[in-house]
């Protein structure tokens, strides 16, 4: 292979997005001995090039502007439409994320790009590249290819390893021009401060309505900081009021892939497996010996999670001494 792709890397609390690594090691892979590009954007565009190169990249663009400190419609959208027609890659990838979702159907449409959404693997199958995603809500996966040259992927966060390949990358600044903005962001209002994103967290641990109430995620929270991890919730606590729906994993929530997910007082059903069927490692803690989640899940616990969390977290408190 011997392609030009080019990465769009996102930002979260002003760092770079996992999934921007993962896509960049994707992008190596596929440019063989072609060129890899990343494209950088926001006022401290410029301070990422160097992780960029350490991930493959053997040239950054950076547009380095404040309107992209926080993703707005019109103003990605314009610009990533004039960083592919001045660089013309025959390979686009993002990150699955809300904003790539956002963006990603009307450049390709504009473009004239072909557009495969939340890949979890890319493998060769007779000389053919492949892509695979899951379809109805994980129970499936289907196997896609392109038809054309023009080829734009977003791949679902935590399915690809981000690894290291040092490239000595040439920055080359972009200026994306005016930009006709119909819609501003006047303020972003963050509901969650956690300081691990639920979407690229190894470990999630969640609760379901079996917390009872607000301060039932306490254990949780303990259990997640002593293993690292992000707290997670089912649409029944969301809906019982017991933490905000930002929190929310399944089918109208997110969509995790953990290396561990650990379910508390969730009953497991489908709309909710639909957002854990990926990860790596499922244990379930439920008091019902009959719950659904025992079915999927790769061990199982049966007892009440408000004695059983705090046990864990104070093994592992243990073995970290
Ligand atoms: P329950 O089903 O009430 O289960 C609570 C569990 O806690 C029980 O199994 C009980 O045995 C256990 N328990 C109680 N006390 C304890 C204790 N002390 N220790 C241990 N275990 C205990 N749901 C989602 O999660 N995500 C979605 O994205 C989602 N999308 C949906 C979309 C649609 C269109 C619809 C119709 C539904 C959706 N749902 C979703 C809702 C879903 O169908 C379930 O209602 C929901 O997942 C149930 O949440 P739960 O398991 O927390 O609650």
């Amino acid at each position: 292979m011997n392609k030009k792709v080019l990465v769009f890397t996102e930002t979260k609390a002003s760092a770079l997005r996992q999934v921007s690594l993962e896509a960049l090691s994707l992008g190596r892979r596929l440019a063989g001995e072609g060129t890899l590009l990343a494209a950088a954007l926001g006022s401290k565009a410029a301070d990422y090039a160097p992780t960029l190169g350490e991930y493959g990249a053997d040239q950054v663009l950076i547009v380095s502007d404040a309107r992209f400190n926080e993703y707005q419609s019109d103003a990605y959208r314009h610009t990533m439409v004039r960083l592919i027609e001045r660089t013309e890659p025959d390979v686009i990838i993002a990150g699955h994320t809300a904003n790539m979702k956002d963006a990603a159907p009307g450049i390709a449409a504009r473009l004239g790009y072909g557009l495969i959404t939340d890949c979890t693997q890319v493998e060769f199958e007779g000389g053919e590249l492949i892509y695979v995603r899951p379809i109805y809500a994980g129970k499936a996966f289907e196997k896609k290819r392109f038809t054309s040259g023009k080829m734009f992927v977003t791949i679902r966060p935590n399915n690809f390893k981000a690894e290291p390949s040092p490239a000595d990358a040439e920055t080359i600044p972009f200026e994306p021009g005016d930009i006709d903005l119909r819609t501003v962001v006047r303020d972003i209002v963050h509901k969650s401060t956690a300081a691990i994103d639920l979407l690229e967290a190894n470990i999630v641990i969640s609760g379901g309505r079996g917390v009872k109430k607000k301060e039932g995620f306490a254990p949780l929270q303990e259990l997640a900081a002593v293993l690292g991890g992000a707290v997670g919730a089912s649409r029944g606590a969301c809906d019982e009021g017991y933490c905000d729906y930002g929190m929310q994993i399944g089918q109208t929530g997110k969509v995790v892939t953990p290396d561990l997910y650990i379910a508390c007082g969730i009953s497991g059903a489908i709309q909710h497996v639909a957002g854990i069927s990926n990860s790596k490692v499922i244990v379930a803690i439920n008091k019902d010996p009959e719950a659904p989640i025992f079915g999927i899940a790769d061990y199982g616990i049966v007892g009440d999670m408000f004695e059983i969390v705090p046990l864990l977290t104070e093994e592992f408190r243990k073995r970290q001494a």
